[in-house]
């Protein structure tokens, strides 16, 4: 429901995602006066732009729902292990509607600059409606995969035929059958959408420049009866995730990787190889992530698997990643992807030995030949973590303008607050516990930090925080420290903020961008600074501005 009348709020909440929604239960629940904006049509985020086909989650579906409510957890029924878009978007919905929030949120409304008012201690938010909404606090949960990037060929207005980029994927069904269609990208995405339409295309091209380690999902159908387990043990699921460093259910195996022959180290891989999701990730042996000798080791055990399931050699080693190690970046899951190769409808072309030089109007032409497409479909991934932030105006303290202070990468205090930009929070911001953790519950714990953070301001009177200087440089040294020991810093992922596509995210230059801590440490650390008294922010209140309980709830003002 679009709340045209009020322009004021004592909450805005920018983004309707996984997190806008919680966020946004947690102000209804406190009464307090908020709204929650979203560029997009409708609720959801993630689950209501990627519509391409083969979106689903690599989450175990009952790990990722919201933990918050028991009759919520009692009455929905994950039908997969591995849940997709559609039914994860019905999931956000029902949320939505069980807990009566769409009257607090706002479709269609891209916020194009976020203001702070120094004077009047607010924020100004401009939206691309023409309006201009006041907030004492913004809350940005913008999401840390919402703003996709095109590739920067020549030519790409001029083709006749569609095409897309996988998040903008259209709302009705595209006709595929005999068409022919370009897959450009080999990312998450792409390994999700080609073993999806391999089987329903005319034909099938990948451009392919580097490839990416995956795995097998081992999707299944969760029965009733599974589902009434599932239920019965849902306390003792979320305590597992609530410990493991990912989130998961999943633990790391404590043994040291040279601690154990051989023999024993395969076993463990043939076994993770066959169970449902990242346990061939995140159970397998730490030193994956830390030693090159062991990493090229397990690395090559993935490769003999690839090897196993493509039939045209060549095709198969073309399909291993030589310039990382497995598990460095975020792993794809995947569902037959690597048999889609044997199809004689499927084809894969090595863009790094020809790249692409344009976009024609019927195709596309390399530096090898031309080719001639009906659909050519962009799975060119996202400006991650910060893209959304950079795309939205933000000015601090003095003008500051916080594209301009995170140029080369984010500086955060715990990942929720940034020194000069008071009042802004972010419950699950870059270097935050979520993005290298199974999502949800990471942003479970960063919204109900942030809701009894503001709970303490609103209850003391406190009108004002601004992370200082020293404790957001001690946190983004930390943050970076951990990256140190990690085979991650080197790879050209997301996790260090390359992406050829976004001008100063070449390959070269590491952007702390995650908390590689684990969650349990993660959320030990923001607890020490709540028991603390917030120790790390400055709270000050200016009594001409202090809000009386009155005008910040709702019943003060107009719904
Ligand atoms: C295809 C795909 C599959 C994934 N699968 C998993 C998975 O299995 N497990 C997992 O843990 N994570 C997964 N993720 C990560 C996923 O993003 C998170 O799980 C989760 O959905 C993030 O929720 P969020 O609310 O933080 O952000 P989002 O869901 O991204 O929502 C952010 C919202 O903010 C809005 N927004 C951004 N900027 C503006 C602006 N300027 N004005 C107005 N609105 C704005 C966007 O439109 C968007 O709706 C996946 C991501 C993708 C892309």
């Amino acid at each position: 429901m679009k709340s045209e009348t009020d322009s004021h709020y004592e909450v805005i909440v920018v983004g309707a995602g996984v997190a806008g929604i919680y966020q946004i239960k947690r102000l209804a629940d406190l009464g307090i006066h908020a709204t929650v904006l979203d560029s997009g049509g409708d609720l959801g985020g993630t689950w209501y732009w990627n519509r391409y086909p083969g979106a689903r989650f690599d989450s175990e579906s009952y790990t990722y729902g919201y933990s918050f409510s028991k009759e919520l957890l009692n009455e929905w029924h994950w039908k997969e292990r591995f849940s997709s878009q559609p039914e994860n978007l019905r999931y956000l919905n029902y949320v939505a509607d069980k807990f009566d929030l769409r009257k607090y949120m706002q479709f269609n409304c891209t916020v194009q600059a976020a203001y702070f008012d120094e004077a009047e201690n607010l924020w100004r938010l401009q939206i691309d409606d023409g309006r201009e909404l006041t907030c004492r606090f913004v809350i940005m949960t913008l999401g840390l995969l919402s703003a996709p990037t095109l590739p920067r060929y020549e030519g790409m207005d001029s083709f006749k035929g569609r095409s897309f980029h996988t998040f903008y994927w259209p709302h009705e069904p595209v006709e595929m059958t005999g068409k022919r269609v370009a897959v450009i990208g080999t990312g998450a995405t792409a390994i999700q959408v080609i073993a999806e339409i391999a089987d329903k295309v005319g034909d099938l091209t990948v451009f392919q420049r580097r490839p990416n380690w995956a795995a097998p999902l081992n999707n299944a159908r969760i029965s009733d009866k599974e589902m009434a387990d599932i239920r019965e043990r849902y306390d003792e699921i979320f305590a597992t995730c609530a410990r493991t460093p990912g989130g998961f259910e999943h633990e790391p195996d404590r043994r040291g990787f040279y601690e154990v022959s051989r023999e024993e180290r395969v076993a463990l891989w043939e076994r993770l190889y066959d169970e449902p999701g990242f346990g061939i990730w995140l159970q397998n042996f730490r030193e994956i992530f830390t030693d090159e000798k062991a990493n090229a080791e397990f690395s090559e055990f993935i490769a003999e698997k690839i090897r196993s399931r493509v039939k045209d050699p060549v095709v198969a080693e073309k399909l291993i990643p030589r310039d990382h190690g497995f598990g460095v970046q975020r792993v794809p899951l995947e569902t037959y992807y690597y048999e889609a190769y044997n199809r004689d409808n499927v084809h894969l072309v090595d863009i790094s030995e020809t790249p692409i030089e344009r976009i024609t109007e019927t195709g596309l032409q390399t530096t090898e030949r031309d080719y001639d497409f009906d659909i050519i479909v962009y799975a060119t991934g996202f400006d991650a973590i910060t893209g959304a932030f950079d795309r939205i105006d933000i000015r601090g303290v003095g003008g500051a303008k916080l594209r301009e202070d995170w140029k080369d990468g984010p500086s955060t205090f715990l990942g929720m607050f940034i020194h000069g930009y008071p009042n802004l929070l972010m419950p699950a911001g870059p270097q935050s516990g979520s993005a290298s953790t199974n999502y949800p519950r990471g942003i479970e714990t960063g919204v109900s930090w942030c809701t009894d953070f503001l709970e303490y301001m609103w209850e003391h009177g406190y009108t004002r925080a601004e992370a200082t200087r020293e404790a957001e440089e001690r946190w983004t040294a930390h943050v970076t420290k951990m990256y140190s020991t990690m085979l991650m810093r080197k790879a050209k992922s997301w996790f260090t903020g390359y992406n050829s596509n976004v001008e100063g995210h070449e390959h070269g230059k590491v952007r702390y961008f995650v908390y590689n801590g684990g969650a349990p440490k993660y959320v030990t650390r923001i607890n020490e600074v709540a028991e603390r008294g917030y120790e790390g922010i400055a709270l000050s209140s200016d009594p001409a501005l202090s809000s009386e309980p009155s005008d910040l709830r709702v019943g003060a003002v107009s719904g």
